[in-house]
């Protein structure tokens, strides 16, 4: 079994600029999620100078099944709207780097980004859009044995595991919609769930119930991921009794809710207890010329509607800052 990820391909035509670190952009944009993507187009479409640091384009979306909720498409792949995004976005020559991480950020009166290779990014005004990623266990075995077994992404890595008996953490609505993903492709799946129920919502309760073969652990967590190269079984405790036992798994899926990209803005802009940034109602963070918009901010439902959105409303402001400036 190939435990490599599978890439996407996107079918949108690329029609951007390399970033250049010797310029000073009016915006800089940090993620290519819909928050960004949005903010992007908005920004070209106002004529600053914009560049965008993507380090997986589409962001979560990307990893998404179906959209079924984003006005103008009654149902859409994820990947398929992410390429009408892209295409859309990239109709403009906007300064562009992707597989990058922005590492940190500075403010000032110009702003300045660094990105993993070392290379640093200056701007008049930056947009902070980077979004979510998965929340990890932290237990042994896990981080060896990612790639290897272990998955966040159903809709990346599910095929990998046709006919094989697989673990799901979590039964909220990631972990449910996860095992749904699963069931129709593994020959087993077994959801842990710290919880005495599931705690999805109904409608994808029932739906998970129409498959029979999945079963559920309640009350319980995974405190180990075991196996050489290869997942090969975890290790289950039940949090009432604190009896652990062994479950025999070709792979393990943790689905446990998602953390704000947030790390590397931390000490500049203004964040909650969950680490998500603090933004006004025209998504201006509490540094001058620095805005959040999406996922990564405190703004409440996490939707690709909402990010698209806040990433328009932070384009905007950002924007009207660049004028008033100048
Ligand atoms: C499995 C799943 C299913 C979902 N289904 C739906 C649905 O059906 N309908 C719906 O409306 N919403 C759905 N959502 C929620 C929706 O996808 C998010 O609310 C939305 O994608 C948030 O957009 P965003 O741009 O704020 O962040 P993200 O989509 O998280 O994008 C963040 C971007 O920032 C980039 N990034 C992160 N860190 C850095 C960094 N350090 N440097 C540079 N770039 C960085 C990422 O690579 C990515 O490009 C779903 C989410 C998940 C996980």
């Amino acid at each position: 079994m190939d435990f490599n990820l599978s890439t996407i391909s996107f079918a949108a035509e690329k029609n951007f600029t390399p970033v250049d670190p010797g310029k000073v952009y009016d915006v800089l944009i940090i993620g290519g999620g819909p928050a960004g993507m949005t903010a992007a187009v908005y920004c070209m479409r106002k004529g600053v100078d914009t560049a965008i640091i993507i380090k997986n384009i589409g962001g979560q979306v990307a990893e998404t099944s179906s959209v079924e909720n984003y006005l103008g498409y009654k149902y859409i792949n994820g990947v398929e709207l992410v390429d009408k995004f892209k295409e859309q976005v990239f109709q403009f020559s906007i300064g562009y780097e992707e597989g990058q991480g922005v590492t940190a950020v500075t403010d000032g009166d110009i702003k300045s980004v660094t990105l993993d290779d070392g290379r640093v990014l200056r701007s008049r005004a930056l947009i902070i859009a980077s979004g979510k990623s998965w929340k990890k266990l932290g237990i042994p075995g896990e981080q060896r044995l990612t790639g290897r077994g272990v998955a966040y992404c159903t809709i990346c890595d599910a095929p990998l595991f046709a006919g094989k008996k697989v673990v799901v953490v979590g039964g909220g609505n990631s972990g449910v919609e996860a095992a749904i993903d699963l069931a129709s492709v593994a020959s087993e799946v077994v959801i842990v769930q710290l919880m005495e129920e599931l705690t999805a919502d109904k409608i994808l309760i029932d739906k998970l119930n129409s498959f029979n073969n999945v079963s559920m652990i309640f009350s319980s967590r995974v405190t180990e991921i075991i196996g050489e190269d290869l997942v090969k079984e975890v290790t289950v405790e039940n949090v009432d009794t604190g009896k652990s036992s062994t479950v025999v798994t070709d792979g393990i899926f943790i689905e446990i809710g998602l953390d704000p990209n947030s790390s590397f803005a931390s000490g500049v802009v203004e964040m909650n207890s969950a680490s998500e940034i603090l933004v006004d109602s025209g998504c201006a963070t509490n540094r001058d010329g620095i805005f959040a918009a999406g996922d990564v901010t405190s703004v409440p439902f996490k939707q690709i509607i909402i990010a698209g959105g806040e990433g328009a409303k932070a384009a905007l402001s950002a924007c009207e800052y660049i004028l008033k400036r100048n």
